[in-house]
């Protein structure tokens, strides 16, 4: 059984003093939630402060992004190493801004994976294709690239720890939310290439979270399909409350 792995990706959301206040009431909302990997993601900046707010929580910590190397001449870079040690346990990879906005290529992609792998962080990597490509049918081939690129070099038991984050176009920060029928199939599909390439341990193994317009309204349907291990949420996540809701599965009840 996979545990579901529901993460907040804050972008460049809240200042450090932000940070530790949603954390503080954050933490105390989603104790009781024993069944689901819980991570946040704040700008580096507040990874160190955000650590500490949720010490001996069930709230793990990640990175939004890292740079392959361990250190030197790189300015503006954070290193897997310097994220570990502030703290963080996991970090994005190759989220769409960064493909998008900062021109990462899947040979970045591939770099960082295997940086954070190295560095002791567990990889969320970004897939996904534009809304462009999506209009145009190429949506299975840019995942088929994405993936293949991804992971290539890895081995089955790196495969097996990390997670996949599938954030289909159109779907992102737009309200837009896939049906949770396209998730699943979508995810069904990239289950099915790792099988392929990576083998069956991996696949069975692999978290494949949905990306897209995540809210409580909609974090129920889509996590109960088969294939859908969770979520990555970026505008739903920055009011605690509507972010512990989706980790409980879209259950109010279930936030104390
Ligand atoms: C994202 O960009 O990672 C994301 C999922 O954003 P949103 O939830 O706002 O669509």
């Amino acid at each position: 059984m996979r545990t579901p792995l529901v993460a907040a990706n804050w972008k460049m959301y809240k200042t450090v003093r932000e940070t530790v206040v949603y954390i503080k009431e954050f933490r105390s909302l989603v104790k009781d939630v024993d069944d689901v990997e819980i991570v946040v993601a704040p700008p580096f900046v507040s990874i160190a402060a955000a650590a500490e707010a949720a010490r001996a929580s069930n709230v793990a910590i990640a990175g939004q992004d890292l740079y392959w190397e361990k250190e030197g001449a790189f300015t503006g870079e954070v290193s897997a190493g310097m994220l570990r040690e502030a703290g963080a346990g996991l970090v994005i990879v190759g989220h769409s801004e960064r493909r998008a906005k900062f021109a990462e290529t899947d040979r970045d992609v591939n770099r960082k994976v295997k940086a954070a792998i190295d560095g002791g962080l567990v990889p969320i990597m970004c897939v996904g294709e534009t809304l462009e490509e999506r209009e145009s049918g190429q949506t299975l081939a840019v995942l088929d690239r994405q993936i293949s690129a991804g992971l290539e070099g890895r081995t089955v038991d790196q495969v097996s720890s990390i997670a996949i984050a599938d954030e289909p176009g159109g779907a992102r920060g737009t309200g837009r939310t896939a049906t949770a029928a396209q998730a699943q199939e979508a995810h069904a599909h990239i289950r099915g290439r790792v099988r392929e390439w990576v083998g069956s341990a991996a696949a069975d193994a692999v978290r494949i979270m949905y990306g897209g317009s995540v809210k409580p309204a909609n974090a129920r349907e889509l996590m109960s399909r088969p294939d859908v291990d969770g979520a990555l949420v970026g505008g739903a996540s920055l009011d605690p409350r509507a972010f512990a809701e989706i980790v409980a599965g879209g259950r109010p009840g279930a936030v104390k």
